[in-house]
């Protein structure tokens, strides 16, 4: 386009010349649009297929979209963001500059996956289906808020968007964060259940961590930051001994992260009203680092 404007701004003709500033106008940028908060759109595009009627029916009776934009509203945003359901063709989830996708097939998957009720570790069937829809749609937030704020990332984008997600689930006070982080949790249920995992050696390419990785991650973020509210998550066994004892500083990492990069970025007050005043306390440095692990004997 540029390059079309300045050929014509060559011409010697008065006309041609008047076209050229013409062009030029239309081929600027357009200005910088002022950060703002209430930036999040939202979208429930109709299905095709009538078999996901009755799941975008669900959605909107129990105002999934809705919660979710209230939820990112404090967030100063250069331009709209809007977060969309729609059928796809496929089981995904994605943020596509300026939208966030959720496909109802994998909405669907979640659903199909629910426990019939409450499982043995307190995950109610409402804390898996809200869990992982949270989990989701933060994930894929996460995803747009590195990018249209502009944050340089150390380390893959998919473990970011993951420690991003988790670190909203626990903003919510304890009873929430708990209830959501088992949700999310209940996804890898399959993986947990099988514990011996054989996969081809091209699977460790993916851009994502595997999914126990996720998992243990997940787990780890959530002790790290309450070790009083998720300490059965250690004693119960879910989370190793050896990966607990690091806990603290891997959510201390995210959470230094979160806020020397994303908070400047949150109407604190707005956030406060959404998230009924749960915000974390102030973080200004690196965590401590854990004493030494001692030498085992050989
Ligand atoms: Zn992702």
């Amino acid at each position: 386009m540029c390059e079309f404007v300045s050929r014509r701004a060559r011409s010697a003709t008065t006309t041609i010349a008047l076209s050229a500033v013409v062009l030029a106008f239309v081929a600027l940028p357009a200005p910088a649009q002022e950060a703002r908060t209430n930036r999040i759109q939202i979208e429930y595009v109709p299905p095709k297929s009538p078999e996901y009627q009755s799941l975008l029916d669900s959605l909107k009776a129990n105002h999934g979209l809705e919660k979710m934009q209230e939820i990112f509203s404090p967030f100063r945003l250069p331009g709209d963001l809007t977060l969309r359901t729609t059928e796809c063709g496929m089981a995904n989830a994605w943020y596509q500059r300026p939208t966030v996708t959720i496909c109802y097939e994998y909405l669907n998957d979640i659903r199909k996956s629910l426990p019939a009720e409450t499982t043995s570790q307190g995950i109610t069937p409402t804390d898996a289906v809200l869990g992982q829809f949270f989990y989701v749609v933060a994930h894929e937030m996460g995803h747009a808020m590195f990018d249209m704020l502009n944050v340089p990332l150390w380390g893959r984008a998919e473990d970011a968007a993951d420690q991003f997600a988790t670190l909203m689930m626990l903003q919510f006070g304890k009873d929430s964060a708990r209830r959501l982080i088992g949700g999310a949790a209940f996804s890898y249920k399959n993986y947990v259940n099988n514990p011996k995992v054989v996969v081809p050696l091209e699977a460790f390419s993916e851009v994502h961590g595997a999914p126990m990785q996720r998992f243990y991650n997940l787990l780890c973020m959530a002790y790290g930051a309450d070790r009083e509210t998720f300490a059965d998550l250690v004693t119960n066994g879910y989370l190793p001994q050896a990966r607990a004892r690091n806990c603290r500083v891997e959510f201390g990492e995210a959470n230094f992260a979160f806020q020397q990069t994303i908070r400047p970025s949150v109407d604190r007050d707005l956030a406060k009203k959404v998230m009924e005043g749960a915000w974390l306390p102030d973080v200004l440095e690196h965590p401590d680092l854990p004493p030494p692990v001692p030498e085992q004997p050989k």
